[in-house]
């Protein structure tokens, strides 16, 4: 069965940065699983894995465009220390979950400046090229439900 419009797709994956870095991997884990044609995984990697065959090995580059997009630098602002009720210590590179009027967004704390802390509210993966290597495991065909809901149950 080759990967297609509501399929239900599993996948094995190491990922990493233009310097080789693994920023993350399904070793050790259960693959991941998506519905395909409904835009639950980045672009790029979708388009990629469009018409290939269960077993299948693929090295896929998606550039910043279809991934997580470029940075943005007015995402990078300053909020007042006492916004992060209950937290002891703030140090850069830390992250908090926040709502936004865009859905939930990963803000990384870039500096502390007195009461004002810098955080950056770009995709911690915003402006990089991301290199996949991806084993296909298991390819499926969708049930009414998850294509009523748009994905895997
Ligand atoms: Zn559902």
């Amino acid at each position: 069965m080759q990967i297609s419009e509501n399929k239900v797709v599993s996948f094995h994956y190491t990922l990493k940065n233009d310097a080789g870095e693994i920023i993350d991997s399904s070793e050790g884990r259960d693959p991941l699983t998506y519905l395909h044609g409904a835009g639950n995984i980045i672009s790029g990697l979708e388009k990629a894995l469009e018409g290939k065959d269960s077993g299948e090995h693929l090295e896929v580059e998606v550039a910043p465009e279809e991934a997580y997009g470029e940075r943005n630098e007015s995402l990078i602002q300053s909020v007042p220390r006492n916004a992060f009720e209950g937290v002891d210590k703030i140090e850069p590179g830390m992250q908090f979950q926040a709502q936004t009027p865009n859905g939930m967004q990963i803000l990384t704390v870039v500096k502390v400046e007195g009461d004002e802390v810098v955080v950056d509210g770009n995709h911690p993966l915003a402006g990089q090229t991301l290199h996949f290597s991806v084993d296909i495991t298991e390819i499926r065909n969708a049930t009414e439900e998850e294509l009523a809901h748009g994905h895997v149950h």
